[in-house]
């Protein structure tokens, strides 16, 4: 019985004190890691500095430049070495909003609630026009509107009704949502059911987005003043609002296309339908900026000191740009102040790393991860001929955030098997703050997948969506007001305790397979 009982130890206690030998993590560290996020943060402050006192951070705008610099002199003052802005290709054209009055002044007064969508021209002073009504389903019902649009405001008629909802804004994962997935497994990619999906989606808009395309080019010819639009989506408040059109050097300005409430939307379709004339005040001024069309990510370093390691990297980051609804709080200055605090934690508590450990705020990621996939391109590999530099060999792992406000719950494992056991013992002293889940499927949509382009370990963590789907992701209700400040603190906190882990560790990352070479 004894025997037994010794042989039942052994077999229990021995593969875990086997897995945490072969990690080592520094309770000691941890716990200062944890103190200092916890207890004495800097988060909101950075969150301050990068929203309300900043402004939006659309790429190549003013107000991107202005948190880039600071973002770059903080990350100096706070100890960090090659702080800079550093180019990453050509993005285009810079723009700004000047000034936007939208009132409606016929049949009654109304100051409405509107954003012009990105890199629009402006009215060229203040401007008075009525409303059309353009009932056309398809391109070929437009001839009707041929010759009538001269001066005009724009709208189409919509029958999608405002649907209420019953379900609550905010939600945390539930424990059966986290089991779910870290039950997940690796399933081979149908990338036929994939294309099927995809021309479905294509050919259900293609009419409508056709359309809408040959009206903007009518209006623009003819000389209509602008477009309203908007959607369902657009209720309560919250306006979603992101680019009307290309903004490459060459690329004309966009037509005015302003977005509005969906209230306001079918308030004003319904008068118009019931042949009561609208009309508005429209006044909107927008800036381009062409002087310098790169693109500038924000980049900085905490030197790593082991004599054999200190050329390894270990980089966390998250794209600084956002739209221009908002302040981009959730979306993405969250991600960039949880990564500002994280190398802060680690200067603030004194840590030697043996590799060196390199901060990125990315821009352009909202146009298609430009910053991160230039900055990637450039360093360590191009994914259309996969030739690698050297430093692709010098490189441990990539961790990004951007999903908001909410607190990490764990990592997306990117399909990468061989890290799981390796970061289900660096979340162990976070367990109690809700970390704990590893999912071995693959986020999508942000910086990581750069890395992941070219075979390299990129990581974003799981995290409690909150509101940032029903209402801050891309909005005008991207605000101070919806970053939460316990969230922020726990997950600066366990970014900062996975940057020193991964940086103190005898080894790089394992990695995935090298991918082929991927044609554009
Ligand atoms: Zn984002």
């Amino acid at each position: 019985m004894k025997h037994i009982q010794k042989l039942c130890l052994l077999f229990f206690v021995l593969p875990f004190l086997a897995i945490a030998q072969n990690e080592n993590v520094d309770v000691n560290v941890m716990n200062k890691i944890r103190h200092e996020g916890l207890e004495n943060s800097k988060v909101m402050d950075i969150a301050f500095h990068l929203t309300d006192a900043n402004g939006p951070r659309l790429t190549n705008s003013p107000g991107y430049f202005k948190a880039a610099n600071y973002a770059k002199d903080q990350l100096a003052s706070w100890g960090l070495k090659n702080s800079m802005l550093d180019p990453w290709g050509d993005f285009g054209k810079g723009w700004e909003l000047e000034k936007s009055y939208v009132a409606m002044t016929a049949p009654w007064y109304k100051s409405l609630e509107a954003y012009p969508k990105a890199w629009t021209a402006g009215t060229n002073g203040p401007k008075h026009a009525e409303v059309i009504l353009i009932a056309a389903k398809d391109s070929a019902g437009l001839d009707a509107y041929r010759g009538k649009l001269k001066g005009k405001i724009i709208i189409t008629d919509r029958d999608e009704k405002y649907k209420l909802s019953f379900e609550p804004d905010a939600h945390r994962l539930t424990d059966a949502e986290l089991d779910s997935m870290s039950n997940e497994t690796i399933k081979p990619v149908d990338t036929a059911a994939m294309r099927k999906r995809r021309e479905q989606f294509m050919n259900q808009n293609r009419s409508q987005q056709s359309m809408l395309k040959t009206l903007k080019e009518m209006a623009e010819k003819e000389g209509a003043l602008a477009m309203f639009t908007s959607s369902p989506r657009n209720h309560d408040g919250t306006i979603f609002v992101q680019q009307a059109g290309p903004y490459k050097l060459t690329d004309p300005e966009n037509f005015l296309d302003i977005a509005l409430q969906y209230e306001d939307y079918m308030t004003i379709v319904r008068l118009l339908r019931n042949n009561m004339p609208v009309s508005f005040d429209v006044e909107v001024a927008t800036k381009f900026f062409t002087k310098d069309i790169k693109g500038y990510n924000v980049i900085a370093e905490i030197p790593g000191t082991d004599p054999k390691l200190k050329d390894e990297i270990v980089m966390l980051g998250g794209h600084l740009d956002s739209w221009q609804g908002g302040t981009g709080a959730t979306d993405n200055a969250a991600g960039s102040m949880v990564m500002m605090e994280a190398v802060r934690i680690l200067k603030a508590i004194g840590i030697q790393p043996r590799r060196t450990i390199r901060i990125a705020l990315w821009s352009g990621e909202e146009q298609g991860l430009l910053g991160s996939r230039g900055y990637v391109k450039k360093t360590f590999a191009d994914p259309s001929d996969m030739k690698l530099l050297p430093a692709h060999d010098k490189f441990s792992a990539y961790f990004n955030v951007d999903n908001g406000t909410g607190k990490i719950r764990g990592v997306y494992l990117q399909g990468n098997e061989a890290v799981k056991n390796i970061f289900a013992q660096w979340l162990v002293p976070f367990n109690d703050l809700g970390a704990k889940t590893l999912t071995i499927s693959n986020t999508g949509g942000t910086d990581h997948l750069s890395f992941d382009a070219v075979g390299l370990p990129g990581f974003q963590f799981i995290q409690d969506p909150l509101e940032y789907d029903t209402r801050n992701h891309h909005s005008n209700m991207d605000v101070s007001e919806h970053l939460q400040e316990d969230d922020l603190k726990q997950a600066a906190t366990i970014v900062a305790a996975f940057v020193y882990d991964a940086a103190m560790r005898d080894e790089k990352l394992p990695r995935k397979e090298l991918p082929a070479a991927r044609k554009n």
